[in-house]
């Protein structure tokens, strides 16, 4: 099922709204949608998207910053979405015109991607992760997950892209203006992964097919780009300009696995 490689951009990421785009061929998926229907059809439109041009929408888990726009989105485009049942009882999304079940560590097929939704620990009701392939290459999505797990590692090895949380500094976020109990939450196995985290995951994947490496959920308040990118940088033993970075307002530009 080659028909064109995968290339992919974020519109946003953050605790104000994450979603990422990605094409193979004809096939379009959003992941996640945080953003309100006027803001994302704005954000899509300066990556040249209409979003009567989607496929679909797939939705990793029910909290504000990635499904805020989501049932506006498919409603006003009659658009298929894909959750786990537990991100959909919820009650977040409203009606839906076409809503299918994701069920976790099971693969299925949106138009030209292949897609593995990976079981991640966070304080969700059933939160997954994403990994689409094409039959040549495979990005993986991972953000919003408080520690790294045996299971996550062994999904993660052998992607050519990934988009990584990087959430916080633990000093930053120590010293931060977060109360005690949101600054508990976002540190805890359930959480956020911390630029350490991060770093030491990618020091237990197959680092010589990696193409594109993009820090993602950033904290705005808890961590700086800087020392983000240096710090994953250090584990893959590049200059810290080689990560790319989705910020909260300008997202990414489109990038392409080879
Ligand atoms: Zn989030
Ligand atoms: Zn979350």
């Amino acid at each position: 099922m080659i028909s064109g490689r995968i290339s992919f951009t974020s519109l946003g990421s953050g605790s104000k709204g994450n979603a990422t785009l990605v094409r193979a061929g004809k096939t379009l998926i959003l992941i996640d949608c945080g953003f309100t229907l006027k803001e994302v059809t704005r954000r899509l439109q300066q990556q040249a998207v209409d979003p009567r041009d989607l496929t679909a929408v797939l939705v990793t888990h029910e909290h504000g910053d990635h499904i805020g726009g989501v049932g506006a989105l498919c409603r006003r485009y009659n658009l298929p979405l894909f959750t786990t049942p537990g991100t959909r009882l919820s009650g977040r999304l409203g009606q839906l015109p076409d809503w299918r079940k994701i069920d976790p560590e099971h693969p299925f097929a949106v138009g030209d991607l292949e897609v593995w939704p990976v079981t991640v620990p966070h304080d969700a009701r059933e939160p997954v992760q994403f990994i689409l392939g094409n039959g040549v290459s495979r990005l993986g999505v991972l953000t919003d997950l408080g520690c790294i797990t045996p299971h996550v590692i062994r999904h993660y090895r052998r992607c050519q892209g990934l988009i990584l949380e990087a959430n916080h500094d633990p000093d930053l976020l120590a010293q931060g203006p977060y109360p005690p109990s949101l600054k508990r939450r976002v540190a805890g196995d359930y959480g956020h992964l911390s630029n350490q985290q991060a770093a030491d995951l990618l020091l237990q994947l197959d680092q010589k097919q990696l193409q594109h490496l993009v820090a993602s959920h950033l904290s705005e308040q808890n961590n700086c780009p800087d020392l983000a990118r240096q710090t994953l940088a250090t584990s893959l033993n590049c200059t810290p300009d080689w990560v790319a970075l989705a910020e909260q307002e300008s997202g990414l530009g489109w990038r392409q696995l080879d």
